[in-house]
């Protein structure tokens, strides 16, 4: 009796022919499902967590500024700029290689819609320190209805320093729905002699800003998907309640430790938002955008050890070379707090404890 050549061979033959086509089929039923998601570019990771956030399975979100790049001089690769041919909505944040590129990625892709998801926040200015500013004389006025008792008391203790507040402006972030009520009049002509490089871009670093921005992408989405709008606005109102659990837990966090003890060292000044919104100072290496000069370094050198900072804080994007240096003359350590990573919520949980851990230790 002849074995059974055939039917085996067929098998495998058919299983050739109908594996692929099984694929094939697979990928024609995923095709009608990712051709309704809208598809979505952002400047960095975060804003992709939270536009995700807001349109869940209806949107396919890409970021523009790849991993380990930096915002502040990321150039886009060719070949995402053929990928915006096919992108409907933009949302853009103010970081600093926007304003290079924004107008090569609107005439990328001319049906696309740009959206500034920082509409309607009042940037913070970056402060470059001089350090040396005891006798700014500035009206310190701390009845900013700030949601919680994170003050910003230090200035009363610590005169002047790296305190936003001392510098007259009228912080009055009482909700987070609003627009971030700064009163930046530039009434800068008190004795104030900072350089001040231009608005402060990080503002995805603060949940109250975060909650703002989620607005705006909820608006935005609902106008390119009407259809949707009701999911999208679900959707906003989990994320809002998120947020508001968030930024209790970093009140907590921080409201038990005395002010003046909230100062932290850090490389490039990420954390300006972050710090306002939970009454900490920020304390920059980077010196207008450059690595500081010997003089800078001693004299950071010296506030590190006056203000008893044992934590250099640095991010994956920038130079650890001087955050090094200041780290072993203060015999501290250097620890990485990423502002661009993806997972948000985790990030901003964990780089909050870092923050109170580096306050707290002697
Ligand atoms: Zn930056």
């Amino acid at each position: 009796m002849p074995r059974p050549h055939l039917p085996a061979w067929s098998a495998l033959r058919l299983s050739h022919v109908l594996l692929p086509a099984a694929f094939v089929l697979l990928a024609l039923c995923a095709l009608p499902a990712q051709a309704d998601k809208i598809p979505v570019f952002v400047s960095i990771a975060p804003q992709k967590f939270f536009v995700e956030r807001i349109g869940g399975d209806a949107v396919d979100v890409s970021v523009m500024v790849q991993p380990g790049a930096s915002p502040h001089t990321y150039e886009p690769r060719p070949r995402q700029m053929t990928a915006l041919a096919d992108t409907r909505l933009y949302f853009s944040i103010g970081v600093s290689f926007e304003e290079a590129w924004l107008p090569r990625i609107r005439s990328a892709s001319p049906k696309m819609r740009i959206v500034a998801m920082d509409a309607g926040i009042t940037k913070l200015m970056m402060e470059e320190h001089s350090h040396d500013e005891d006798a700014h004389g500035h009206d310190h006025d701390k009845d900013h209805g700030h949601a919680a008792a994170a003050s910003h008391g230090h200035a009363a203790e610590t005169p002047g320093k790296h305190d936003e507040d001392a510098h007259g402006h009228d912080h009055g972030h009482e909700h987070a729905a609003v627009p971030h009520g700064h009163d930046h009049d530039h009434d800068h002509e008190n004795a104030h002699d900072h350089d001040h490089t231009g608005p402060d871009p990080h503002v995805w670093l603060s949940p109250l800003l975060a909650k703002q921005m989620a607005h705006t992408i909820a608006d935005t989405l609902s106008e390119a998907a009407p259809e949707r709008a009701d999911f999208f606005r679900a959707n906003l109102a989990a994320f809002e309640q998120e947020l508001d659990a968030l930024h209790n837990e970093l009140l907590a966090l921080f409201t038990p430790i005395p002010p003046e003890k909230r100062i932290f060292m850090v490389f490039h000044p990420s954390w300006g938002y972050f710090a306002h919104t939970y009454g900490l100072t920020q304390i920059s290496i980077e010196y207008e955008g450059r690595e500081p000069t010997p003089r800078i370094m001693a004299h950071l050198m010296e506030e590190s050890a006056r203000h008893g900072i044992r934590t250099v804080f640095i991010q994956p994007q920038f130079s650890r070379k001087s955050a090094e240096t200041i780290a072993s003359h203060i015999k501290g350590h250097l620890v990485v707090a990423d502002p661009l990573d993806e997972n948000w919520m985790e990030n901003m949980r964990a780089v909050g404890k870092l923050l109170a851990q580096s306050f707290t230790q002697e």
